[in-house]
């Protein structure tokens, strides 16, 4: 992302300015966090490289892909094809009296693709192999919450987008969601940017970004540094609340 912009119009006079002018670069291959305080643009951000919503302006390239110039249909195809979405409550989507199994098929059937063994394989791949045939509504939440991750994978995402993914979890459940997201990127080399308030949580990322106001607020810093970046990322809490 360069210089990028996001207007909202929620009105003839009112538009809020959710991204000013962000700048952005995530690698092919990381798993990178992005923190900030709510309303400063963490969600526009994630619907903006998802190609939910397009941007105002500014420069927004994904693989490749210039989704500023891309047409309506070419956008549609990105976010099915390149993109996997998990947000906070996605167990919510999901059929409660409907088999694990089954609410993975689901929507590769509804692609007229059946893949029995593909859906088998991603609920093994999310830690879910032993539960497959469990209905829905008899696994706890950190197993549904797995289940819409192998949902997310169905159609072999490159960039994975997670929205406060583990907002609805404890910590021991939340720390396995992650681990989860470390197996998908290192084994399938997935990109993968999640949006969380668990500072905990960000340790286990490779980068962090801070956002404020929309715009990237702290440098981006690598491992070693992770410190830093907590520090800072308290510090502007900390602020804002004085
Ligand atoms: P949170 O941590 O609370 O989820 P966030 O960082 O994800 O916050 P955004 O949802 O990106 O914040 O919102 C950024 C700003 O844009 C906020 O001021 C919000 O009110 C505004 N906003 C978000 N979506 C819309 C919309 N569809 N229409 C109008 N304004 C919006
Ligand atoms: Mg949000």
């Amino acid at each position: 992302c360069e210089d990028l912009v996001k207007i909202y119009k929620v009105d003839e006079d009112l538009e809020v300015m959710a991204l000013q002018g962000l700048d952005l670069n995530v690698e092919k291959g990381e798993m990178m966090g992005i923190i900030g305080n709510s309303g400063s643009g963490k969600s526009t951000l994630l619907n903006m490289l998802g190609g939910l919503d397009r941007p105002t302006a500014g420069k927004l390239i994904v693989d490749g892909k210039d989704l500023l110039r891309m047409s309506d249909k070419d956008l549609v195809r990105y976010k099915l094809e390149t993109v996997g979405f998990i947000w906070q409550n996605n167990a919510k989507n999901l059929l409660p009296y409907l088999t694990a199994l089954e609410n993975v098929e689901l929507p590769m059937l509804l692609k007229g693709r059946h893949k029995r063994e593909r859906a088998k394989e991603l609920l093994e791949m999310v830690g879910m192999g032993h539960r497959i045939h469990n209905k829905l509504h008899m696994l706890s939440g950190g197993e549904q919450q797995r289940v819409a991750i192998a949902i997310s994978l169905a159609n072999y995402p490159k960039l994975l987008l997670a929205d406060e993914p583990t907002g609805s979890v404890d910590t021991k459940t939340a720390d396995i969601i992650l681990d989860v997201f470390r197996t998908l990127n290192q084994e399938l080399g997935v990109t993968i940017v999640i949006v969380t308030h668990d500072m905990q949580l960000t340790k286990k990322m490779d980068r962090v970004v801070a956002i404020r106001d929309g715009r990237t607020s702290s440098e981006i810093l690598r491992k070693p540094y992770y410190e830093d970046v907590l520090r800072e990322a308290e510090h502007i809490e900390g602020e804002e609340e004085s």
